[in-house]
């Protein structure tokens, strides 16, 4: 008789291994079901991991060149060696996907190479084998969404999967899309020499973060010497011999706007991403999803008993610390336990020089609510840390709901603002007042002080400003 698993796991992701992770854990019978060569998902092979690898190279690498100087340090013959950056960027990827595969075997939790196809609500079929198991859970991810009459090529015209892997520096590269891989990718390229212009449909930079850090991002970003057309949408990409000619047109009629070309090397499409769901049998078993594709579920659970789904094939953020929690509650649930997310506080941090950090909701959302709230503000400029630094790009703004005195957003530009998010994350699961982390001492001199002196401004009473 065929085993029965507790529980089969469709994709190797964020969500799916810390799925197997804590199932493993609880002692549920567990196999996880994975198509790449490598576990990971999109995260550690071709997202997060790589681009973070890249990210961190070319900005020490723009520093050589740039900031090393006022800092008195001469330095001489800079020169960028891309093979070696390339190769330090796959040794990350494949120390952390060998290191998930080992968690898989720590954990007992059996790795099934192949598509994996769901036959019955107990059932998945993969690779020839019938996997009999009481609960599935779908955790297969996103792939690029992509742009009609735009065809990706993955060497002159590219996802981000391309463009994590591209075999020399671009002379010209246009960007479609000023998202987070947008601005992130476009940034390493720029900082190892490529001319980058930004096309983004709608008249702003990162859509859906707070108005005000767009607006500041932006300029820092021109600052930097990237260039941008906003309201502006491709209509065609022509690819010529040597080059690319793209056709732009203004996003909404605008008879003060007339259409353009604009000829470079090589095109990232970044617009965004879809669910992936083709050929997982949904239909055949009836799991709902949205017109857009993604699986509709409620805590985890999709109409189909015993069926759940989690991380970016499901409703909100592509993040992987989103799909990881999203892994966690579902397995704890399974195994008859507490499991919860905060959808509400999921931070999101773009990982550019300055960073971009965000949690809870934007002024703009707050607004739009009719919600009462108080600001509180604290340039980078002020805080002596950054300024000895020399990193005085940016900004903290802290958002205090008014009626229940909590902060319920928090907005930051700035050198290592991603790794000062969650302590503000820490501080609104606890339901601080900006009171609260005011009165809390912070050591001198960091950057985090500067979201101290955020806080006492959403009382008016900032001490370093
Ligand atoms: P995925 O990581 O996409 O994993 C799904 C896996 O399922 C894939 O490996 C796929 O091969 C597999 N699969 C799909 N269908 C099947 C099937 N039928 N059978 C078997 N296997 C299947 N997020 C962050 O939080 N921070 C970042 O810095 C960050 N940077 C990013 C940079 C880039 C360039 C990109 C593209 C994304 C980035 N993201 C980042 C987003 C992050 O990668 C995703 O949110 C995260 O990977 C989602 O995890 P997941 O487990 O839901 O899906
Ligand atoms: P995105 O949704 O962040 O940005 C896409 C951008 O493209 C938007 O600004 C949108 O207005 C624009 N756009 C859409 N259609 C367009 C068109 N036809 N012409 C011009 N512009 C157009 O998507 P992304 O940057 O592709 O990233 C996908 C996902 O990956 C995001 O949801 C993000 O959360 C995740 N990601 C996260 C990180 C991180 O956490 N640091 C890094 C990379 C990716």
């Amino acid at each position: 008789m065929a085993e029965t698993f507790d529980v089969v796991i469709i994709g190797g992701g964020p969500g799916g291994y810390n799925a197997a992770i804590r199932a493993g854990q609880l002692g549920l019978k567990t196999a996880i079901i994975e198509s790449r060569a490598a576990l990971g998902g999109t995260c550690l092979n071709v997202g997060c991991i790589p681009s973070k690898a890249l990210l961190h190279a070319s900005d020490l690498y723009e520093a050589a060149q740039t900031r090393f100087k006022a800092l008195g340090i001469q330095v001489s013959g800079v020169a960028l060696d891309l093979p070696q950056m390339m190769r330090q960027k796959d040794e990350a990827v494949d120390g952390l996907t060998k290191g998930v595969a080992f968690l898989m075997k720590k954990n007992k939790v059996e790795v099934v190479s192949g598509r994996g196809r769901i036959a019955s609500p107990d059932k998945v079929e993969v690779a020839g084998r019938t996997l009999e198991t009481r609960n599935i859970i779908i955790a297969t991810g996103s792939e690029p969404t992509p742009l009609p009459g735009v065809e990706i090529d993955e060497e002159r015209i590219v996802s981000s999967t391309g463009a994590l892997s591209l075999k020399q520096v671009p002379k010209r590269l246009a960007v479609i899309g000023a998202g987070v891989i947008g601005l992130e990718l476009g940034s390493v390229w720029r900082r190892l020499g490529a001319e980058v212009t930004v096309i983004e449909f709608l008249d702003r930079v990162l859509p859906g973060m707070d108005s005000e850090i767009s607006a500041a991002f932006l300029r820092i970003l021109k600052k930097q010497g990237m260039r941008f057309e906003l309201s502006t949408k491709v209509v065609g990409v022509e690819k010529a011999a040597g080059s690319l000619k793209l056709a732009l047109e203004p996003a909404a009629k605008d008879a003060t706007k007339a259409s353009s070309s604009l000829d470079v090397d090589v095109v990232l499409v970044a617009i965004g991403r879809r669910p992936v769901a083709a050929g997982l049998g949904l239909d055949a078993i009836g799991v709902k999803t949205d017109p857009r594709g993604f699986i509709e579920t409620t805590d985890g659970k999709t109409n189909v008993e015993g069926v759940w789904a989690i991380g970016d094939c499901t409703h909100g953020p592509m993040l992987a610390h989103k799909a990881e929690e999203e892994g966690i509650a579902v397995a704890q649930r399974i195994a008859g336990l507490w499991g919860h997310v905060n959808h509400a506080l999921v931070p999101s941090v773009v990982y550019t020089t300055p960073e971009v950090a965000s949690i809870g909701a934007t002024e703009d959302e707050l607004k739009a609510a009719g919600r009462a709230y108080k600001v509180g503000k604290f340039p980078f400029t002020a805080n002596s840390r950054a300024r000895t630094n020399h990193e005085t790009d940016g900004f903290v703004k802290v958002i205090e709901d008014e009626a229940s005195k909590r902060i319920v957003g928090v907005h930051m530009i700035g050198v290592g603002v991603g790794e000062m998010i969650g302590e503000m994350g820490v501080a609104m699961e606890f339901a601080a007042s900006a009171e609260d982390v005011a009165r809390t001492c912070h050591a001198h001199p960091t950057l985090s002080e500067a979201m101290r002196e955020a806080a006492k401004g959403v009382d008016g009473w900032v001490m370093q400003a």
